[in-house]
């Protein structure tokens, strides 16, 4: 790895989830690229190895963990692996997430409702929870999270994402405000419209369910983002730059939000 910016991240381990494909992906490298060293950790086993080989033939130091982040036992072995490899987790980047099938409240089933929030809200939760033991005896760390649009306000992108969202929200303030006397910072950001596999899926949904109900969630997104951006927000929420930002939520959406 070439020379890095000097953002403290040098040798810190940093477990990012969804880190296979789309911002994940592109947070580890950049994470990598700062010097840091990166548990690449995602459901898509074959995308992980191939994000691993990327950061180690460009010098860097990157170990995969395939599975489900919603299982409990999956999440242990990403702590487990991140202690082992690299001796704690300085930065944890909760960013694997799922959409629902955009469906109003009356149309969601159980089991939709249950897989939405477990993978975008409890596996996020159940990461914290594990990390935190490690953060407080290294004196400190940095969550970072990634939320959406549909944390903000009532979304047509589906009750399930738009509700376990707004919880995200809740995690990350929750944490900001109880652990800011030991070191431990919480931010959040809220990608807009970003070119990844989710925002290639708004395409089938639109077959699914019609331009009205995508148009409606796709209203003033304006320019539609590069994953490359949102990364560079998650590395600069974690880093020695952001030693005072704790509890944000901070849009990455070309004003999105500002309408
Ligand atoms: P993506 O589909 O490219 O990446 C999501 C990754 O999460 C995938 O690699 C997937 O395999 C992984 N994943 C899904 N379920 C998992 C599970 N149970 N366990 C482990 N890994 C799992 O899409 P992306 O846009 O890069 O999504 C990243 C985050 O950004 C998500 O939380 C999403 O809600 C959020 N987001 C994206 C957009 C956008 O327009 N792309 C907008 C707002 C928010």
């Amino acid at each position: 790895m070439g020379a890095t910016s000097g953002a403290g991240l040098s040798g810190k381990s940093v477990v990012v989830t969804g880190a296979a494909s789309g911002i994940g992906r592109a947070a580890a490298l950049r994470f990598a690229a700062e010097g840091a060293e990166v548990v690449v950790a995602d459901l898509n086993a074959d995308g992980a190895e191939s994000v691993v080989d990327e950061i180690r033939s460009a010098g860097g130091t990157a170990v995969a963990v395939a599975g489900d982040l919603s299982d409990g036992a999956v999440v242990d072995e990403v702590v487990a692996t991140a202690v082992d490899a690299f001796g704690g987790v300085d930065v944890l980047v909760n960013n694997a997430g799922v959409m629902d099938s955009m469906s109003a409240p009356v149309d969601v089933t159980d089991a939709e409702w249950d897989r939405v929030l477990r993978i975008n809200l409890t596996a996020p939760f159940l990461l914290t929870r594990a990390v935190l033991p490690h953060m407080l005896s290294a004196g400190g760390g940095a969550v970072v999270n990634t939320a959406s649009e549909a944390a903000l306000r009532g979304s047509a992108a589906g009750t399930a994402y738009t509700v376990s969202k707004h919880g995200l929200l809740g995690l990350t303030r929750s944490l900001a405000v109880m652990y800011r006397d030991q070191g431990i910072r919480a931010n959040a950001i809220v990608p807009g419209g970003t070119m990844t596999g989710i925002a290639t899926g708004l395409d089938v949904n639109r077959e699914a369910h019609g331009p009205a109900v995508v148009g409606r969630y796709m209203v003033n997104m304006g320019r539609i983002s590069e994953p490359e951006e949102q990364a560079a927000a998650i590395v600069f929420l974690a880093s020695d730059a952001a030693s005072s930002i704790n509890g944000v939520v901070l849009p990455v959406d070309n004003g999105w939000s500002a309408v």
